[in-house]
């Protein structure tokens, strides 16, 4: 894992769990869980930090995107009130769980033992952090209780690209590895092609058919001029798009093609494509 040391703040929430709306609505989820405030994966495209107050943060968090991170300190208490069995729980639209600072926070090993004790129907963890290797042994016990889904952000094939876009998080090989790790332990994990960034699409359809036997989930970068309001690509990421000549990923049309032809890629090879609310819609299935 790329490791770096940033500060680490706590404070005491109020609640954890937030009914879903918009997208995670639509694909069937009926809570989020976010066990934090701003993630140290600091990726240039994420579009929290351009939610602002609609995503919970201060403006310290949309500025100093990745600089540093507040956990919900009581997060595994007030989880442990908030449970209820028939729960379809997506963790986390807003953070990823496994992001650097969680090496010594610890704060999942907690929340996977509240989940242990009340399962809710459906928990499914989005994470492109191979700390999540970690808790193996939490995880198994609760895929026993409940349908455990595991979601990994597999963004493009290329190394070079990542380390523009996403220069925090582990490399696509470790990536894909953790995949194959998690689904060795018994669990079921998904690739998630999201969000699309330049890549070589026939070098990472193979790539990710050779790891999983599982459908193929995806979504394309959330772009400004398709919607006018809520959630985008950061700027940090289009100015990287300018500078080298990739500004043609970030336009809609583009995208819209870029998810059909990895779809038609995906289907001659005799398995499934799912994008989108639908795409998710596969993980949040009771
Ligand atoms: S890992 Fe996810 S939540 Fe964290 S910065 Fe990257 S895109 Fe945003």
């Amino acid at each position: 894992m790329v490791g770096h040391e940033l500060p680490v703040y706590r404070t005491e929430a109020r609640s954890i769990l937030s009914a879903t709306c918009g997208f995670l609505a639509e694909a069937g989820f009926t809570h989020s869980l976010t066990p934090a405030r701003n993630c140290t994966f600091g990726c240039t495209y994420c579009y929290v930090p351009t939610m602002r107050v609609q995503g919970g943060l201060k403006p310290e968090d949309w500025r100093r995107w990745g600089q540093f991170t507040t956990y919900k300190s009581n997060a595994p208490e007030l989880l442990r009130r908030a449970l209820r069995p028939n729960q379809v729980i997506y963790c986390s639209p807003l953070v990823d769980p496994y992001q650097p600072t969680e090496e010594r926070e610890r704060v999942m090993p907690r929340i996977l033992d509240a989940l242990i004790d009340s399962p809710p129907a459906v928990f499914v963890v989005q994470t492109r952090g191979p700390l999540i290797l970690r808790d193996l042994e939490e995880l198994r016990e609760l895929a026993r209780r409940t349908r455990l889904r595991i979601s990994v952000s597999i963004t493009t094939d290329s190394e070079e690209i990542r380390r523009l876009y996403e220069p925090h998080c582990a490399g696509i090989g470790e990536r894909l590895r953790m995949v194959e790790a998690l689904d060795r332990a018994g669990l079921e994990v998904y690739a998630t092609l999201a969000p699309l960034l330049p890549c070589d699409p026939e070098r990472l359809v193979a790539a990710v058919l050779h790891i999983t036997g599982r459908d193929i989930i995806g979504d394309p970068l959330h772009i400004r001029c398709t919607k006018r309001h809520g959630a985008t690509t950061r700027d940090a990421a289009r100015r990287i798009g300018a500078r080298h000549d990739h500004t043609i990923w970030l336009d809609a049309g583009f995208q819209a093609d870029l998810v059909a032809n990895i779809g038609r890629m995906v289907e001659e090879a005799g398995r499934r494509f799912v994008a989108g609310p639908q795409g998710f819609g596969r993980l949040a299935r009771n």
